[in-house]
């Protein structure tokens, strides 16, 4: 039974000595909805985790989970479970020991048995009786994952949780803690600077920059409809092309191009190398480039091409026909979009 509650922020903020750390955050995770919060280092993301869990005061701003206001309240009585990077089990104690630390409201006899069903839920009860330094990375970041839900959360706070993996685990780590959040119904919150794990982890994305929430939305809006430059970079690679807008047309060294957004005149425009593909053109040609490397990923290709004094990075299958030297033009195949400085 899930005692998952709709968390709320709102104008949250913390400076220390002086320095906005965060700025007027806000933001909400539904019952059940994965957020994540990502931005690069130092841009304010576990301070505000730190904020929500009361392991940081805040300067200003509201905290409610399930319509009442928490950010007064100690961290262990706000009812929400924490993931750290680092796992922090107890090393002494065994894999059961630590999952029953969180039921110390039960009497001690009972808190073993009581443990043991959050231990099936992660499917480790075979390692019920190991100690920390038996288990692999992944194991452990589940175990305390088991810790974390067997204090009955109604929210629960994953701070760069698959960091200490290496790639290969991390992803399969990553798959079985969102299915086993997905399971409990229990809100998350992800702490992140990697907007791969972002974008795949949660149902909702907020990007922040130098303490403030840049933009929030579902990762496929995020990642097609960047509000700004800032943006468009930090969620993958793209072009940021300069143009004149006028009537719904681009007019950039491109050529001219459909575009989305708003904006009229002098615009910026991001456009992903994936929404870009190469056609023949002749040297000289108006609006002709060169291609000046090709960069062999395996499934894929990325194109180099020099035009107008800037590089452009167009992606291409892998059988792609140009070589560096040969005259290309560039042409999208969606829109472009506006996007501000
Ligand atoms: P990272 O990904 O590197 O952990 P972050 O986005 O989580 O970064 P925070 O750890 O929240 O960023 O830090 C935000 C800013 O606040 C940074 O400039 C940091 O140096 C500063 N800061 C955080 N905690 C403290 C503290 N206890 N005392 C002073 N400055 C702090």
């Amino acid at each position: 039974m899930s005692r998952a509650a709709r968390l709320e922020v709102r104008g949250l903020s913390r400076a220390f000595e002086g320095v906005k750390a965060v700025e007027g955050a806000g933001f909400h995770v539904e019952p059940g909805e994965i957020v994540a919060l990502v931005g690069p280092s130092g841009c304010g993301k576990s301070t505000t985790l730190r904020m929500i869990a009361g392991l940081e005061t805040q300067d200003e701003g509201q905290i409610s989970l399930g319509g009442e206001r928490i950010e007064h309240l100690a961290p262990e009585r706000r009812a929400i479970g924490i993931v750290f990077q680092d796992y922090a089990l107890f090393p002494h104690l065994t894999v059961l020991r630590n999952v029953a630390f969180a039921l110390a409201d039960l009497r001690r006899g009972e808190r073993e048995g009581a443990a043991l069903p959050y231990l099936k839920m992660v499917e480790l009860e075979d390692l019920a009786g190991r100690y920390p330094d038996q288990l692999s990375g992944g194991q452990q970041q589940r175990v305390a994952l088991a810790r974390a839900f067997a204090g009955r959360p109604r929210l629960i706070l994953l701070d760069e949780p698959f960091s200490n993996l290496d790639a290969s685990l991390r992803h399969a780590t990553r798959r079985e803690v969102r299915a086993l959040l997905k399971k409990s119904g229990i809100g998350a919150v992800l702490v992140t600077h990697d907007q791969e794990e972002a974008l795949s982890f949660a149902d909702r994305v907020s990007v922040m920059r130098a303490g403030r929430i840049e933009q929030t939305g579902e990762p496929s809006d995020l990642y097609s409809r960047p509000k700004n430059a800032f943006v468009a970079s930090f969620l993958g690679r793209t072009n940021l092309v300069r143009a004149t807008v006028r009537e719904r047309m681009a007019h950039t060294v491109l050529g001219p191009l459909p575009v989305e957004g708003e904006g009229e005149g002098e615009v910026l425009l991001s456009i992903r190398p994936e929404y870009l593909e190469l056609a023949e053109a002749t040297n000289g040609e108006a609006g002709a480039g060169l291609v000046l490397e090709r960069e062999f990923k395996g499934h894929d290709m990325t194109c180099w091409v020099g035009l107008g004094g800037e590089q452009y990075q167009v992606d291409t299958d892998f059988t792609c026909p140009f070589r560096p030297g040969d005259a290309v033009r560039l042409v999208a195949r969606a829109p472009a979009v506006i996007v501000a400085e």
